[in-house]
């Protein structure tokens, strides 16, 4: 994977304080504000700091906790976590193998009836959906009629 290294200063400039806070300083933004928290669009979801490929729609789920969460990154090297001890108690932050910016946090044994009881707590501001394309582009060209079973 290509490593993207920027200075502090290219960083403030390329992202809006918002992104800045949350991405290069670990912030977080307020519970149930983020504009993914509840989008159900088929897509993928890139690294709003670099473009690296994060998650997917289809690893989504409603936790209800205020965030966007998935129970799985779209690959398990597209991510680094780093244990955090910042609130006296020990989570696991969740970085952008490709960038180094912070993402969110990882709770696992939770009970969501998810495949891998994780929930994957990733800031909406951390994210940008790309969403998937029309479905049939590699059908026949011109047809937009609805496929034969
Ligand atoms: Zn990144």
């Amino acid at each position: 994977m290509d490593k993207v290294t920027r200075t502090d200063e290219q960083w403030r400039e390329q992202l809006t304080p918002e992104e800045y806070a949350v991405l290069r300083q670990a912030g977080t933004e307020a519970p149930f504000t983020g504009e993914y928290t509840d989008t159900k669009t088929e897509g993928v979801y890139r690294c709003r700091a670099c473009g690296a490929e994060l998650f997917r729609s289809d690893a989504k789920f409603e936790s209800h906790c205020g965030w966007p969460s998935f129970y799985q990154p779209s690959e398990s090297d597209a991510v680094v976590l780093i244990e955090d001890r910042s609130l006296g108690t020990t989570r696991t932050e969740v970085r952008c193998a490709a960038c180094n910016s912070h993402l969110g946090h990882v709770f696992a044994g939770e009970g969501y009836d998810v495949p891998t009881d994780q929930r994957w707590c990733i800031n909406s501001v951390s994210l940008h959906l790309e969403p998937a394309g029309p479905s049939g582009s590699s059908g026949p060209s011109g047809s937009s009629g609805p496929a034969a079973p």
